[in-house]
């Protein structure tokens, strides 16, 4: 009888600690936020957009991490909140991109299950953040879906993924140019953080699939059992801004 009456209990709190930590529904705190649905009637084809220049290291260092969320809570090492992620932290000077003059430094890059954004509705199992800052602290995040198929330098990135409370997991070379796809042409528009605070003016530059193992996507997956992903938010008049190959 007793056993049943703490059952009984029980289940509600956990219920209702799940409610308020886990699946809190995400603030929406303007009208050009991210991730976003990319649908035909939204695609404006442009051959004039400034040119990406991108300059990665091929021998970079860096750290994987977690990135924790509910550090405060007394079961946060077990539960998994949705806006956390395995966040790769970049050696200073390792990598960045030039856009009309302005110079961005790579900080960090990160990952979700499933994508964040979607291509006509579609979603691939994981997507990744490159996210550069400049001087004047202006953000610019390059976007990469990740789908299965031949490894990649993002397999030995996600090989060993790092626990929520402990120990960080150290890279001494990693080729940061192979995080790329080949095909280099974006698809623009400006959006925002898809974590809090949601801060707007964030430039998207989103390029075309790049591809996994199985074997990572089921790893990271698995840690991530309930997904990291925003779901997409409202387009409200936005264009993206599609860039044609220079031929
Ligand atoms: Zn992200």
């Amino acid at each position: 009888m007793a056993r049943k009456g703490i059952v009984a209990i029980a289940v509600p709190v956990v219920l209702s600690a799940l409610l308020t930590a886990g699946v809190a529904p995400a603030r929406s705190q303007g009208a050009a936020q991210s991730p976003i649905d990319i649908t035909p009637s939204s695609i404006r084809f442009d051959t004039h957009l400034p040119p990406l220049l991108i300059s990665y290291g091929h021998h970079a260092a860096g750290d994987l991490h977690y990135v924790r969320k509910d550090a405060a809570a007394s079961d946060g090492c077990a539960v998994r909140d949705h806006e956390e992620t395995e966040e790769f932290e970049v050696e200073p000077g390792a990598g960045h991109v030039t856009l009309s003059g302005v110079r961005y430094d790579l900080v960090q890059f990160h990952f979700h299950t499933p994508s964040e954004h979607r291509f006509a509705g579609h979603a691939d199992p994981l997507e990744m953040h490159l996210v550069h800052r400049s001087a004047a602290g202006a953000l610019l995040v390059i976007g990469v879906p990740l789908r299965v198929g031949a490894p990649s330098t993002v397999d030995k990135v996600l090989s060993h993924l790092a626990p929520e409370c402990g120990e960080e997991v150290h890279f001494a070379d990693i080729d940061l140019n192979t995080l790329l796809p080949v095909n280099r042409a974006t698809a623009r528009y400006t959006g925002s953080l898809t974590t809090a605070p949601f801060t707007e003016g964030v430039q998207w530059f989103l390029m075309g699939e790049k591809t996994v193992t199985q074997a990572t996507v089921s790893r990271f997956q698995s840690l991530f059992y309930a997904g990291n992903a925003r779901p997409v938010q409202p387009l409200n008049g936005r264009t993206v801004q599609l860039e044609l190959p220079h031929i």
